[in-house]
This record gives C-alpha cells, structure tokens and sequence, in this order.
C-alpha cells in the first residue's frame, strides 16, 4: 500500500483530519517545512508555539505532529503531557536542536515516534515522515486485524458456549482439550476442573463398556459419526446421572507450528427428560400409579418366570389372592380420596411382610395378587398369609378416622393344585371367595372341592338377582340338639338356592358373589322373614330355650342402622327378639370391637342371644369373649372332624369347652357326624350337637313333621 496514496486521499478531504502538524516557533522554519511537505503532496497545518499545538491537536485529528521541543511558551515535552493527558494518539516527530540524550530520551519515553536534528535534512526529514506514517499504519491495520478476530473469536465462543448441547475436543487419549460453558448449566462443573481430565470422570461407571465401544471404533469418521446414548454424572450427587445422547467423530486440528493434532470433536445433547418420559410411560404400563405396585400386566410377567425357574429347580411357589375387606364401604362413606390413602397405607404394610423376591401387585380396586417364589412347603404360605392378616390388624389412620379393614386371600400352589399361570391364579381367586363366604379376614388354600366353575360365575350372578324375585331360594333348617337330653333345642336357618338347572346350590357356592354384588342384605332379609314365617309360631310355642339361629354375614353387621333394622324386623314378623339367637364370625368383632360391642349390647338388651360361629377358625382373640355380651361359641366342624383322626384338632375341642365354660358361655359343636364324636363331645360337657349324626337342614314341612311339638328327641325321628 502506497503512503502517498492516503495522504493524497487525506488532502482531498481538505479537512485537518489526517494532516500533519507542523509546530515551531521560528516562522520560517515552519514554512520551509510546509512548503517542503506540500510539495510532497501531504496536507499540512502549523502552529507557532505550544498553546497552538495544543488547541489545534484538541481539535482536529493530525496523523502526524512535527513537534519543536523548545517552544517560547511551553515547551514540546508538556504539548505531549498534553496529549497523554487528552488521549491524542497522533504520531509524534520530535524536530530539535537539543541534540542532549536526556531530551532524546525523554521525548522518546513519552511516546514520540522518532527524532530529527535541527538543522535538518529534508530528504531525511520526508524519509522519516514516511516511514513513521508506514509503522503507524501497519500498527492501525495490525490492531483492526486483531479485533476482527477477537470479534470473530467472541462470535464463535458465542456461538458455541449458547449451543444447547455441550461441545468437546478430546485428545487421543480421551482428555478434554475444550469444553463450552455448557458443561456448567448441565451438569454442574466448572470447564477448568474437567480440562486435561479423561472423559470417563463424568460417564456413568455402568456405561464405560458402550461408551469405549463407540470411541474407539476404527471406522469412524466425520462422515460416519458415531451417536451413543450415555448417563453423565452431575458434580456432588444431589442431581444424580442425567442422559446425554453423544456424537462424536474424530478431527484433524493444527497446532501454533502447524502440525497435525488428531482430536475427537463430539456434542453431547440432554436427553433426561425424554429418557425420562419414556420411563414414565414404561412404568405405567408395568405399574399401578397409585401404590407404584407392579400391575396385572407385569404380574403375570414375574409369575411366568416364577413358573418355569420353579419347573426348573424342582420348586413350589405360590399365588395368593389377596381381596380387602370392607374396603367398599369405607370407600363409599369416606370418599375415594381416603379411599385411595387407605390402599397406600395397605399396600405398606402388606409390603413389609414380604422378602426381596415377592412379588405384591394390584390387580384391580382392592384386589391384590402375591408371588412367593421358591417356597420350601406349604407352610411358608401360610405363615405368610398368616402375617398379612395379622399386618392389617392394627387399625389405619386417616384424618381423624380411624378404620379397619381386613383381607381375605386365597393361595394356590405350583405344581399342586396347577400349572397353568392363569389357572393358578383363579384358583387363588376362587380360594380368596370361599374365605368371604365363611366370614373373610382368614385364609384358605384352593382344593377341588371349592372349584365354583368361574366362567359360570357371571351367569350366576346374574341368576341370584333373579333368584330372589323369581323365589327360588330356600330356607332349610338343621337342628341342635341337647348333647344329653337329646332333645332340640334350636334350629339354625340355613340359605339354599334351588337353581332352575343346576339343581341345589349350596351357600358357599353363592353367599361371596351375594356380599360381592350387594345383594346380601336383600338375601338375609329374605331369610329372616321366611324363617320367622314358616317356623316362628313353632319355635314360638316350643319350650323357651329353643332358638332360631341365623346367620349375619359382615357386610350386615357393618350397616349403620344394623341393630335397629333388625328389631323392627323382628317386631314386623312378631318374632320375640328373646328368641333369636343371631351367628356372627368372630373375625367381625375383631376387627371393630368398639362399633360391635355397641351394637351387640343393644341386641343383647332386647334379649336376642349371640352366637360365635366357627370359633377356631379365625384370628381367634380370646379377650374380647368377656367384653362383649355373647351366650354361644359354636365350635368349627373342623376342629370336631379332628377328634376321629384322634389328632391335635381334639386337643383344640377340649381346650374351647374348658374356655367356654370358664366363661359359661353355651356350647354348639358343629359338623358332628358319628356316634364317637358326639360320645366324646358330650363327656366333654358340651351342651350341644349340630351335625348330619341328627340330620342335614331340611325344609321347614320336613322339621314340623318330624318335630311336631318342638321338643322331641330328635335322633329316633330325624335319622
Ligand atoms: P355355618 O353357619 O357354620 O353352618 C353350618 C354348615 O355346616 C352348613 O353348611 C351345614 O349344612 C354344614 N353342616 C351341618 N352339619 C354338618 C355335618 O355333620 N358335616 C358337615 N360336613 N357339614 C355339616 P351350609 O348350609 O353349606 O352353609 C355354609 C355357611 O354359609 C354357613 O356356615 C354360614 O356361615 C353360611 N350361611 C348359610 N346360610 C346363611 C344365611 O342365610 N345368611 C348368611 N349370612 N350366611 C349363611
Ligand atoms: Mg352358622
Ligand atoms: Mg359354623
């Protein structure tokens, strides 16, 4: 680039800008000089002393200032203070006789360009001038260079560091050689302390293997990047792992003398919120989102793999069934809310029964399922189902409720009862409806006998709402009998359906669907008044201790209005309440002694007798016996069964009747079928025999007929 090229364009802006100032004191000197400088075509400006210099330089813009240092009124060195001061960044020349090196020096340290001698050269002088104004401007180019790339390198760093993915440069070994400030936001580091760090500080340990997988591949390429989805560490632990989704390809950079750097260049993108959702999704469809227990779905899943690795090994395992009791009616009266805080609170508890490898899962509503796989015998599920009863027990807070609910479950057992996974399960659940139908809150194991043909189950229920209008249940009556008199002294009503084609239905075959669809309460009322009204004149005018004994199943029991309901019953039917003598399952007490107790007392008052039925059987608590006012523990057939065996079931026998006649409480022994079992009951000291040894329920014209006064002894009659 030319010199006088510029100051030709410099002279024809006809303005000081880019001139050169020429200061003197000596008016010739400064017309010499400018005459000399114009002739070489640079557009010139002088001023005759210091002040001069000064106003013009604070003015105008002088490329260049030729600068007398002995001046008349201040002198050079303070025109260039002045300057320093302003911030004029004009080239100075300084043009002196003062040859001495303390001004040289000095002229210099403040910033002057060059020196000229006095009297001076003018081909030197033109020659300095232009070689001034060549560094000056090679200077001016250099500084615009220069702040072009820093503005170019701010755009880049800008762009990069807002980029919403981290950038890295990583050198052969895997280091970090660049980073953006991305890193920070993401994942909490600062880019110096991961600088010159392996790339494996922030990978997952559990990733290594993929991630070095996908690095070290010989066949990437920019054209063939790789991408790898990978879990980062976030800095201290609070944040956890977070998921990136990394493409990398290697890069060829220089370094300052030009050779060749092998590099991987890679951005990694944050995909935790996908990954995220898309666990959200995963786990719903595996989960119940309320209690976060696995669902039907994944349940069937753990039980298939249960199956065969039990094939495998030679192992049992088992499924429970596992249904709340109550839980309707909790749900019912206290809202689905607390509803749903209840089923949280159980599944709790039920939980912390369990070993690593159970399996709980909601199956629906108040419906859950158990896998206990691997089980060494039976009797580890029992103990098992023992403990989940005994987990709900202790009532649940909520609010300021406070609740009970039980659980009813059913087990059925690989390879002995079945195979087959969903057979398994239904028959779990087949299992679960016998224990409903005896009083819930127990257990039972699924056997042959109980197997209610569920595909039929719809169908039946459908049936039983039209049974009870279309009159097809029956009320057949079985006597007890006075163990030594051998006189009846009660009869106990007992529901059958008498099912168009599937002939006799007994009670347990119905009863659960009856409490499950809430037809129940149409039921039981249906029993009461039918037997009030074909035997209540006959039990009426027996002797007074013969009672007629009916059963109330929990969901009666539970109704609010249950006691009052029942004596205007009774009144409407003109039945003496003293006649009465109502069943209850000892698991309803246990589970609400202060509601029941109230409601007992209030029967009791009125005279109805209260009966135990199947005493033994459940969570048997002796210390509610004497809090509440009951006249008859009704002794479980199994425990009767038991004494032919001659096994521990006779121990049990023997240790109810010393109970009861501790607490002179009445004693029915039921499901008495042989002459030794009565024989031993009746040396016992227990009061009464129910059972096929003095007859099967029968229907009301049956009884009278056999039993026209009430009073005979029934063996010689009935059998
Ligand atoms: P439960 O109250 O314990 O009734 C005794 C059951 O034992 C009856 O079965 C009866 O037929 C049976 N049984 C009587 N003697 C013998 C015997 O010597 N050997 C054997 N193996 N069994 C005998 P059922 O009639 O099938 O009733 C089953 C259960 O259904 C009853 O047990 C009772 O809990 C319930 N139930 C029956 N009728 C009604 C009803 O009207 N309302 C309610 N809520 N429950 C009822
Ligand atoms: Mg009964
Ligand atoms: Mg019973």
């Amino acid at each position: 680039m030319s010199l006088k090229k510029i100051n030709n364009n410099d002279k024809n802006e006809g303005h000081a800008a880019g001139s050169l100032l020429v200061v003197d004191d000596d008016p010739r000197v400064l017309e010499s000089i400018t005459s000399l400088l114009r002739d070489h075509e640079f557009s010139v400006d002088s001023a005759i002393n210091g002040n001069q210099a000064c106003q013009k330089l604070a003015e105008g813009q002088y490329r260049l200032v030729l600068l007398d240092l002995r001046l008349p009124d201040i002198q050079g060195q303070e025109v260039m203070a002045f300057m320093d001061r302003r911030e004029i960044d004009t080239a100075v020349i300084v043009v002196s006789g003062d040859t001495s090196f303390t001004a040289i020096s000095r002229a210099l340290r403040r910033g002057a360009y060059d020196y000229l001698r006095k009297p001076y050269d003018p081909d030197e002088l033109v020659a300095t001038i232009n070689s001034v104004l060549e560094t000056q401007s090679l200077e001016a180019s250099h500084q615009e260079a220069c702040s072009r790339l820093q503005r170019s390198e701010e755009l880049h760093r800008y762009i990069v560091n807002s980029s919403p993915d981290i950038v890295f440069m990583l050198d052969r070994r895997g280091h970090f050689q660049f980073l953006n400030r991305k890193v920070e936001t993401l994942l909490g580091y600062r880019v110096e302390d991961l600088l010159n760090r392996h790339i494996r500080y922030l990978i997952e340990e559990q990733d290594f293997g993929r991630a070095s997988w996908a690095f070290n591949d010989p066949t990437l390429s920019a054209e063939n990047p790789r991408t790898i989805e990978l879990r980062l560490k976030t800095r201290g632990s609070a944040r956890g792992n977070r998921h990136f989704e990394i493409t990398a390809f290697p890069v060829n950079t220089q370094d300052s003398d030009g050779t060749n750097i092998p590099q991987i260049y890679g951005t990694a993108r944050d995909i935790t919120e996908r990954k995220e959702a898309e666990a959200f999704i995963n786990f719903q469809a595996y989960h119940d989102l309320l209690t976060r227990l696995p669902n039907r779905a994944l349940f069937k899943d753990r039980l298939g793999l249960g199956i065969s690795q039990a094939e495998r090994n030679g192992q049992r395992l088992a499924v429970m069934f596992l249904d709340l009791d109550r839980f309707k009616v909790i749900n019912d009266t206290l809202g689905h809310a607390m509803g749903d805080r209840l089923l949280q609170a159980v599944t709790q508890r039920l939980q912390g029964c369990l070993r690593q490898g159970d399996t709980l899962s909601r199956f629906g509503g108040d419906e859950f399922t158990l896998l206990l796989p691997a089980l060494r015998n039976t009797d580890d599920a029992r103990k098992i189902a023992r403990k989940l009863i005994g987990a709900l027990k202790t009532p649940f807070k909520l609010g300021e409720h406070e609740v009970y609910v039980g659980v009813s479950i059913g087990i059925a057992i690989y390879p002995d009862s079945a195979t087959d996974l969903e057979e398994l399960i239904q028959q779990a659940d087949i299992a679960m409806y016998h224990v409903k139908g005896r009083g819930k809150d127990g257990y039972q194991f699924y056997s042959a006998a109980m197997s209610v043909d569920t595909t039929n189950r719809l169908g039946l229920e459908r049936d039983l709402r039209r049974a009870l209008q279309a009159g097809e249940l029956r009320v057949h009556y079985q006597p007890q009998v006075c163990a030594h008199s051998g006189e009846c002294r009660g009869v106990e009503a007992l529901v059958r359906w008498e099912h168009p084609s599937r002939g006799l239905i007994y009670p347990g075959d119905f009863l659960p669907l009856a409490e499950e669809t809430r037809l129940i309460g149409d039921l039981s009322e249906w029993v009461l008044a039918t037997a009030c009204r074909e035997i209540g004149d006959w039990v009426k005018t027996a002797p007074p201790e013969m009672k007629l004994s009916v059963n109330f199943s929990p969901m009666q029991v539970e109704h609010p209005h249950f006691v009052d309901l029942l004596l205007q019953r009774l009144e409407h039917y003109d039945f003496p309440p003293e006649r009465l003598e109502i069943e209850i399952t000892e698991n309803m007490i246990i589970n609400d002694l202060e509601q029941i107790s109230r409601k007992l007392d209030k029967l009791s008052s009125y005279g109805v007798h209260i009966a135990i039925d199947d005493f033994g059987t459940g969570y048997s608590s002796l210390n509610y016996l004497h809090r509440l006012p009951i006249h008859t523990l009704k002794v479980d057939q199994s425990f009767v069964q038991a004494i032919r065996q001659g096994d521990e079931g006779a121990c049990i026998v023997n240790a109810i009747v010393a109970m009861a006649h501790g607490l002179q409480l009445n004693i029915v022994a039921e499901g008495v079928e042989t002459e030794a079992q009565l024989h031993y009951l009746r040396d016992l000291g227990c009061d009464s025999i129910q059972g096929f040894y003095y007859g099967p329920a029968q229907p009301a014209s049956e009884l009278q007929k056999a039993l026209p006064n009430g009073i005979q002894k029934v063996r010689s009659h009935v059998v």
